[in-house]
């Protein structure tokens, strides 16, 4: 007898190789820092923001989010991160059974709320030059079409005409997750999901906005696309304390997040061209990270956590191989991830 579901087999917890290290350059988060007027809510906080329950669908966190978008609250949903937002999703808008096309390789969780949620995964291979393949995805004939922009883990950016003739083309909707959007220098798509029906698009506040402790993610849609995703969505998502956190940082340090961006993108390139002076050559990145192909990618993570730095390996990705993908932050943590990563690669 086993309550397991035979589905559910293989499916194993999210797991990243990681250590609690000196330095961690493995998950793509704000090294910068959290935002001032966050911080001041948090050390300000009274008894009522945790003995009592939060206004249910976070209305306060909708209109934070929907003046810092350019929409209107009723066409935002939130949810606990971005991952719970993905998931709510697929789950609102797909039927079991049915197909979720994404790249690949891309955000590694996109299968696993797939198949958790009784759809199937179709895998997409970006193209060579990790363009999206667009017709690739509508041959999927998927009602729901993820597409990661800036991607990850390969950090490239999306181009604008291939995004706008997927979603004239798709027949249900795209989802443009934008985790990385802040330091794209598209400046994003939420103006697709402004004025096309089909177009959900997901951000977060763990990233740019340095708040993943608090788990807090936001998409935003036309308003019938957000209504059905709140139905799969519980009415209590976030603590009291993430959702007042949050809309202290999107109404007053929007400035603070753009000037750690500005950083991040800076101190990127630097990283890519001492990485170039050691022979290697990661590809070209909109996002806060450098993916940076590799053979035995993951040996030498693992003599770079023994060295004290955490970066994130990745074995045999679609067209790229093995790989090591690095968090961008502040320039002396770079300067300690090269060191490692000169006294980790292999003598050839
Ligand atoms: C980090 C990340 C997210 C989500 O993070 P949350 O903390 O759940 O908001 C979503 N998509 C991508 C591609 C990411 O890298």
């Amino acid at each position: 007898m086993t309550a397991a579901k035979a589905e559910w087999r293989d499916l194993t917890p999210y797991r990243p190789t990681t250590r609690i290290c000196r330095v961690n350059l493995g998950d793509n988060t704000n090294l910068f820092g959290m935002p001032p007027s966050a911080e001041r809510v948090l050390r300000e906080a009274g008894v009522d923001s945790v003995a009592r329950y939060p206004e249910s669908y976070a209305p306060g966190l909708k209109r934070a989010v929907a003046t810092y978008a350019g929409v209107a609250p009723e066409n935002v949903t939130t949810g606990c991160g971005s991952d719970d937002v993905i998931d709510s999703v697929l789950r609102a808008l797909s039927a079991p059974g049915e197909a979720v096309a994404f790249s690949d390789p891309t955000f590694v969780m996109v299968p696993v709320f797939a198949r958790v949620n009784g759809l199937r995964p179709a895998p997409v291979p970006l193209r060579a030059d990790c363009s999206l393949d667009v017709t690739g995805l509508l041959a999927t004939g998927a009602r729901v079409i993820y597409v990661c922009a800036p991607n990850n883990p390969t950090g490239t950016a999306v181009s604008r005409a291939s995004l706008e003739a997927l979603v004239a083309q798709a027949p249900g909707v795209v989802l443009i997750d934008e985790a990385y959007a802040e330091f794209s220098s598209s400046g994003g798509f939420l103006d697709l999901a402004r004025s096309c029906h089909n177009v959900l698009v997901t951000r977060t506040m763990s990233k740019a906005f340095g708040l993943a402790g608090m788990r807090v993610g936001w998409a935003v849609g036309s308003a019938e696309l957000v209504a059905e995703v709140e139905k799969a969505r519980g009415p209590y998502k976030h603590a009291a304390m993430a959702e007042a956190m949050s809309i202290a940082a999107l109404s007053e340090d929007v400035p603070w997040m753009r000037a750690q961006a500005e950083t991040a993108i800076a101190n990127r390139e630097r990283f890519r061209e001492a990485l170039q002076g050691m022979g290697l050559r990661a590809l070209d990145s909109d996002a806060n990270f450098l993916l940076v192909p590799l053979r035995g990618a993951m040996r030498v993570a693992e003599r770079m956590r023994d060295m004290g730095v955490n970066v994130r390996a990745f074995q045999g990705l679609a067209g790229l191989g093995d790989a090591l993908r690095v968090s961008v932050g502040p320039w002396p943590l770079l300067e300690e991830a090269l060191a490692a990563l000169r006294e980790a690669l292999p003598c050839e």
